[in-house]
């Protein structure tokens, strides 16, 4: 019946092999006959505290005593206005004003849109500001705006007659460096590249959108450090807006509660969503500056409102469980203890970096990635139809652990709330299950 009436996201479903998850507890999940895994990749990079935690499942059975949805189009709730001025308490200083919306996508969509329309409707309006800067190999999601500032081929390539243009910088990559570029030098030669592009295009870009420190989607690839405050310096002076999507990075991913934290970076707007509800229920939140609230006041009939809405915005049930979310991370010290955490992945790191397949590891607080490669000397990939990395996560699935690779990289990215032991059967599976794809 799954095969038949579910068609499933990123899926060829020819070829899809039941997996059905019937309850999870903790880091782990459990199937429909009695197996369990170990959540490695955080139910596709969401959950934060573990499933069935009990100060989430009690703030949602708390809500459910009061209301299930009310409309935030002219009406409000006490959980999401709660939610609001907690992120505004906790994020950079500057971003005052908490936009909800559904998910990832809609996330970065709206901040697309207000960048737009901010430009038509601040004190000294710039109509011609209609464009966007983005990485090469971005992903920020999958409705039409998202897909238009990705740059994924296999997933946008299709879609190019329905998307808006955009201006694309490479992607700073520091495993894969352009020839002649050392990795002492990678920061300034992608910050010259990137700035090279708004000398030219400033005139007509609304905003540069990009994810601080990690690409998520496309591989896991991380950015020199330093590239993030470059961008935002960037930013400032050529008078572009900053969109920091942190769907993926943010949430404690990376070692602070959002990635942008790391580089002092103050974001015109700051996309959340995967780990903001702790994995439990959509829910994301664009959040923005005093600047760009004030250029959409005015009187009604000057009509300088943002007409953009989902019928679930501020959605108590999630506002109500992003909010324990929240306070979990003060109860249990969430980031406290995760360098301890970083260093033994880390551990385990190291030691699959020696095996024979593997290119490169790298990782950023609880984001780690295996790359596996053709050859090391050369860096030259696994062409993607060999399924390298979903050969290794099926072995892995085999020996109790649950990942989804992206191409040939092997995501390794469980909840925070990870136990030593745990990661140490991560690291071991991964081990031996690389072992067993190759030999
Ligand atoms: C997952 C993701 C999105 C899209 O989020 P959805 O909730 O799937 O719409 C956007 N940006 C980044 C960086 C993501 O990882």
């Amino acid at each position: 019946m799954d095969r038949e009436v579910f068609w499933h996201p990123f899926t060829q479903m020819a070829e899809y092999e039941p997996l059905i998850f019937t309850h999870g507890q903790g880091c782990w999940l459990y199937d429909h006959q009695g197996r369990r895994y170990l959540d490695g990749v955080s139910s596709l990079w969401c959950n934060v505290h573990g499933h069935r935690h009990p100060h989430l499942d009690a703030a949602l059975r708390r809500q459910l005593e009061q209301v299930a949805h009310t409309t935030a189009l002219g009406a409000s709730n006490p959980a999401a206005i709660r939610l609001a001025a907690r992120l505004v308490e906790l994020a950079p200083g500057g971003l005052e004003h908490v936009y909800f919306s559904d998910d990832g996508s809609t996330a970065v969509e709206v901040a697309l849109k207000m960048a737009f329309q901010y430009w038509r409707q601040c004190p000294e309006p710039r109509p011609e500001k209609t464009t966007f800067l983005a990485l090469a190999e971005a992903y920020h999601g999958d409705t039409l705006g998202s897909v238009s500032v990705g740059g994924v081929e296999l997933f946008h390539g299709m879609f190019r007659p329905l998307l808006f243009p955009v201006v694309r910088a490479p992607v700073p990559d520091t495993y894969r460096l352009p020839q002649g570029v050392s990795p002492k030098g990678a920061c300034r030669y992608y910050l010259d590249r990137i700035e090279h592009l708004l000398r030219e295009h400033h005139h007509r870009l609304a905003a540069v959108v990009m994810e601080p420190l990690v690409q998520a989607a496309a591989g896991m690839v991380m950015h020199p450090p330093g590239l993030l405050r470059g961008v935002a310096e960037l930013c400032r002076r050529y008078e572009v807006l900053l969109i920091l999507d942190e769907v993926a990075v943010g949430m404690g991913r990376t070692g602070t509660l959002f990635a942008c934290q790391q580089e002092g970076v103050v974001p015109d707007f700051l996309c959340l969503a995967k780990g903001l509800t702790g994995g439990y229920l959509p829910l994301a939140a664009t959040l923005t500056t005093h600047r760009v609230w004030e250029a959409f006041l005015g009187r009604y009939e000057e009509a300088r409102q943002f007409f953009h809405g989902h019928t679930y915005c501020g959605n108590p049930l999630g506002a109500a469980v992003a909010l324990a979310t929240l306070e979990v991370f003060e109860k249990e010290r969430t980031l406290e203890h995760l360098p301890e955490k970083a260093r033994r992945l880390q551990h385990h790191l190291d030691r699959i970096a020696q095996l024979p397949p593997v290119g490169d590891v790298r990782r950023r607080g609880l984001i780690a990635a295996v790359e596996l490669v053709r050859n090391r000397q050369t860096k030259e990939p696994f062409p993607w139809e060999e399924k390298r990395g979903w050969a290794v996560c099926l072995e892995a699935r085999r020996r109790g652990v649950f990942l989804r690779p992206l191409g040939n990289v092997v995501v390794l990215m469980p909840p925070l709330c990870v136990s030593l032991e745990e990661l140490d059967l991560l690291g071991q599976v991964v081990y031996e299950s690389i072992q067993a794809v190759f030999s």
